[in-house]
C-alpha cells in the first residue's frame, strides 16, 4: 500500500510517515505544501490520503476538491486541529472520508488509515482469506490451512496488495506504484523474485497453487 501525507509540520509528517512505514509496511510519500500535494496526488496512485487542513500554497479543502474533481476515488482522511472543527462538515460534504483532531494518538491514526484502505478496496475485514489462506492486515500473520508462514517485509507487502484485490488481475506495474514511494528506483524484476518466493512459500505442502499468472497482464491471487 502506498499513502500520501499532506503536511506542513516536518516533525509530524515525519512521525506519521515512519509509523506507517514501521507499523504497517506502507510506502510513504510526504508533501510539505498543498501544491506539491497535489503534484503528487495527481502523478501517483494512492491508496489513502492524509490530509493537512492549513496548508501554504493551496490549503487542505482546495486539494480535497481538486482530488475529487479529478475523479479520483482514493480515501482521504483529513488532519483538523482542534478550532476548525466547524469545517469538518465542510470538508465531509466535499469527499473527505473520515477525519482526526490534532493531537491524536498515531495508533489511531494507523488504525483508522488501515480501515480507509481496506473499504476503498471493498475488504471490510480485518482478516483477509482467500481458499485456505488467512492473512490478517492488523497482525501482519499469514496462515495456509492453519500453518504460519513466515513472510520478508517485502513478500507481505506484495501479498496485503494481492489479497485486497481477490481474484482481479494485478499488473507488475500497479504492484510497483503502490509499493514504493517516490524516492525509489524501479524494477520491474523484482516483483517476480517476490512472487516466486512467495509461491515457495505459500504452496509448501499444498497441490493448490494460489497465485497465478496471466501471461503479458500480471498476477491473480484466487482459490
Ligand atoms: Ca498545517
Amino acid at each position: 500500500m502506498r499513502v500520501l501525507i499532506v503536511e506542513d509540520e516536518p516533525r509530524l509528517a515525519e512521525n506519521i510517515a515512519r509509523s506507517l512505514r514501521e507499523s504497517a509496511g506502507y510506502a510513504v510519500d510526504v508533501a510539505a505544501d498543498g501544491q506539491e500535494g497535489w503534484f503528487l496526488a495527481e502523478s501517483n496512485t494512492y491508496d489513502v490520503v492524509l490530509l493537512d487542513l492549513m496548508l501554504p500554497q493551496m490549503d487542505g479543502m482546495q486539494l480535497l476538491t481538486r482530488i475529487r474533481q479529478a475523479g479520483q476515488l482514493t480515501p482521504v482522511l483529513v488532519l483538523t486541529a482542534r478550532d476548525e472543527k466547524e469545517s469538518v462538515v465542510a470538508l465531509l460534504n466535499a469527499g473527505a472520508d473520515d477525519y482526526l483532531t490534532k493531537p491524536f494518538d498515531l495508533g489511531e491514526l494507523l488504525a483508522r488509515t488501515k480501515a480507509l484502505i481496506r473499504r476503498g478496496k471493498g475488504q471490510p475485514s480485518p482478516v483477509l482469506v482467500i481458499g485456505d489462506l488467512q492473512l490478517n492486515t492488523v497482525n501482519r500473520t499469514v496462515q495456509r490451512s492453519g500453518r504460519t508462514i513466515m513472510l520478508t517485509a517485502m513478500e507481505y507487502r506484495v501479498l496485503e496488495y494481492l489479497a485486497h484485490r481477490p481474484g482481479a488481475v494485478v499488473s507488475k506495474t500497479e504492484l510497483l506504484e503502490h509499493l514504493y514511494d517516490y524516492n525509489w528506483e524501479k524494477f520491474s524484476n523484482v516483483i517476480e523474485v517476490y512472487i516466486s518466493g512467495l509461491r515457495r512459500k505459500l504452496d509448501n505442502g499444498s497441490d493448490q497453487q494460489l497465485i497465478h499468472t496471466v501471461r503479458g497482464q500480471g498476477y491473480i491471487l484466487q482459490d
